[in-house]
């Protein structure tokens, strides 16, 4: 196969992405959607989602947009999630767990509750979108997942604590590459792409504080924090057929930040 073989657009293509009211979510399916694929959100709040479709018709015309309310910490609102897009915008050959939320507390001050809640947004709720989503992908022989990890799976962020997420993230991580083994022969690849420091809500209260000015910007070589486009960029790339011999990578976007 000759690089001008390559398929780096999306055309014909069905991605599902969760999270996608906003944030990297919202980059990845409007990359998604210019790259010619139908995108369907999947978000917790109807209002905010209605919101996202309205904008990602605007600004990628003749976009094809599905939509579906759901907590992807809950198996069944998954499996109802692909049930209703399965009668009304059709199933997806692409998933992107993208939802993910995280709490920072000391280790010896975390409340259970909070333990359980990030590692069943984070971890289970990508498990579960991969089971339900990638099901009709294995049956069709041919699909492929990405999942948002961090670079917080790979090294103990500073100076913020947060135990529960790196470990949800590195499950993400482990969790890619035991898809991508089990599934690789069945036509379905399973990659990650692990960001860096990225402009979102996520972060946004950090900005001007000392974790960004005395540790976050001095730590990363490029000088500077992402921003969600580049994330869909990398996610863009392992979902298209340009990566069909990729399977069981984390790709990581961080601006150098785990080189030092
Ligand atoms: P945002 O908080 O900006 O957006 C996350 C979106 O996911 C929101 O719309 C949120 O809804 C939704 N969401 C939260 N929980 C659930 C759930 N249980 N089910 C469905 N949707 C849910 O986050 P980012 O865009 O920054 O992060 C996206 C992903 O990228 C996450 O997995 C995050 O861990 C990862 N990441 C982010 C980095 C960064 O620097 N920003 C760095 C590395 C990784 P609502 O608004 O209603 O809460």
């Amino acid at each position: 196969m000759s690089t001008t073989d390559l398929h780096w657009r999306l055309e014909g293509r069905k991605v599902v992405v969760t999270g996608a009211a906003r944030g990297i979510g919202y980059a990845i399916a409007r990359t998604a959607a210019a790259s010619g694929a139908a995108v369907a959100l999947l978000d917790l709040e109807a209002p905010a989602l209605e919101a996202a479709a309205a904008q990602l018709r605007t600004e990628v015309p003749g976009a094809e947009v599905g939509l579906a309310v759901c907590d992807v910490s809950s198996y069944d609102q998954v499996a109802e999630a692909r049930r209703s897009l399965e009668a009304t915008w059709g199933t997806a050959d692409t998933l992107v767990n993208n939802a993910g939320i995280v709490v920072n507390e000391p280790a010896e001050a975390m409340t259970v509750h909070n333990w359980d809640r990030v590692l069943q947004v984070n971890l289970s709720g990508a498990f579960y979108c991969s089971q339900v989503f990638g099901v009709p992908m294995l049956e069709a022989g041919a699909g492929s997942i990405v999942s948002i990890a961090s670079m917080s799976g790979l090294i103990v962020n500073r100076p913020q604590p947060q135990v529960a997420y790196n470990v949800s993230k590195a499950g993400v991580i482990m969790l890619t590459k035991s898809l991508a083994a089990e599934w690789a022969g069945r036509g379905v690849r399973v990659n990650a792409v692990a960001p860096g420091y990225i402009r979102t809500s996520i972060t946004e209260a950090f900005l001007g504080t000392n974790a960004a000015q005395e540790y976050w910007l001095p730590s990363t070589p490029m000088g500077r924090m992402g921003v969600p486009e580049e994330v869909a960029a990398a996610v863009c790339f392992l979902a298209s057929d340009a990566s069909s011999f990729v399977t069981g990578e984390v790709l990581v976007a961080d601006g150098g930040y785990t080189l030092w």
